[in-house]
């Protein structure tokens, strides 16, 4: 066994490639992303037991413990059904507690999701704004990356995700911090470590070696990258898989052959791991020009497939665990509407 780190990944990552290379392109420097190519090399090995992980955290792992079981969420029985909804809360379009809670009312969704400062820019905390909307009954999953927050900071985010019961948590390793705000970049960690300690931390074992009780645990949810070659992406999410991921969130899809990328990665998958997770497909709404514009930019596929096409797609994919609605707008009541306008959708195609 071996651990790989390459000098010219900004993030220092360790056994592999963030999420976030842009038509292979790393999202910092511009420049070829180096871990891509290598897994392209290696494609051969066995990506998922080839490497050593964080050298603390597979210390930890041989603190006996006992297997602590998932909460019972409502949302995980629609996922095992195909038929979940989840959606991100408009974190850029509330202002108050009023808003907040008008939001929940007027909204219907199985599961709600927190960002975690996308592309550097603050808004709240995840954990925080998640211990919050638990006060209203709801099911939360705040999203929580490596970018800005270290082993400790992760670790008791980790921990408070058991104390108030969240159902999910998404642990992704985060884009660069300084995308919108100059701030220093912390990355001790990379998504499949972090999927790493979350297993540890649920079944009550702490990076200190501390142990405490735990009655049942968060769900784990780690990131697929439809974007990326099916080859380097099976081998991504193997790892994941190996730390311990129960389901994945898509990156967004805008077409009926991203879609279809999502099955090839699985296809793919299966030289590594005979594990099966549901998938959650990220879908946007509204696409329109511009947000196609944004799209590409970013190296996401767009096309001429409507909302509703690509709809029907995922509703085809016998893997997905359901739909990750995503609605843009910095407006509420624009916000508001829009998301009707999607729901509609989605339960027509979904009934
Ligand atoms: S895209 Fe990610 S993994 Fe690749 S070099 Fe850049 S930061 Fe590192």
């Amino acid at each position: 066994m071996i651990r790989l780190r390459v000098s010219r990944c900004p993030k220092a990552l360790l056994n592999g490639p963030c999420g976030g290379a842009f038509n292979e392109k790393c999202e910092v420097t511009g420049n070829p992303c180096p871990w891509l190519k290598i897994l392209e090399g290696i494609h051969y090995l066995d990506g998922a037991t080839f490497f050593n992980e964080h050298p603390l955290l597979m210390e930890i792992e041989k603190i006996p413990s006992r297997e602590v079981k998932p909460k019972h969420s409502n949302f995980w029985s629609r996922v095992e059904k195909g038929k979940a909804l989840s959606i991100e809360f408009p974190i850029a379009a509330i202002r108050n507690e009023v808003e907040i809670a008008e939001v929940i009312t007027k909204t219907n969704s199985n599961l709600y999701t927190i960002p975690d400062n996308p592309l550097g820019c603050p808004h709240f905390s995840s954990t925080a704004f998640a211990t919050y909307l638990k006060h209203f009954g709801i099911e939360v999953m705040p999203h929580l990356t490596a970018k800005d927050k270290n082993l400790a900071a992760l670790t008791a985010e980790l921990k408070t995700a058991v104390l108030f019961n969240f159902e999910v948590v998404l642990l992704t390793t985060g884009d660069w911090p300084s995308l919108t705000l100059p701030s220093r970049p912390v990355f001790d960690l990379d998504s499949a470590n972090m999927i790493r300690l979350a297993r540890l931390i649920f079944n009550g074992v702490l990076p200190t070696k501390e142990t405490f009780e735990v009655e049942e645990r968060p769900r784990v949810a780690g990131t697929l990258n439809p974007h990326y070659r099916p080859r380097v992406e099976a081998q991504r999410i193997a790892r994941k898989l190996t730390a311990g991921v129960e389901l994945f969130f898509t990156q967004v899809v805008a077409t009926k052959q991203s879609v279809a990328r999502i099955k090839e990665t699985f296809i793919e998958l299966k030289k590594y791991t005979n594990v099966e997770v549901p998938v959650m497909v990220s879908l946007l709404y509204p696409i329109s020009d511009n947000i196609k514009l944004l799209l590409r930019k970013m190296a996401i596929q767009t096309g001429n497939d409507t909302f509703e096409e690509v709809l029907e797609e995922v509703k085809a994919l016998d893997i997905a665990g359901g739909v990750n609605l995503i609605v843009l707008s910095r407006n509420l009541d624009v916000w508001l509407n829009l998301w009707r306008e999607a729901y509609e959708k989605i339960r027509e195609v979904f009934k």
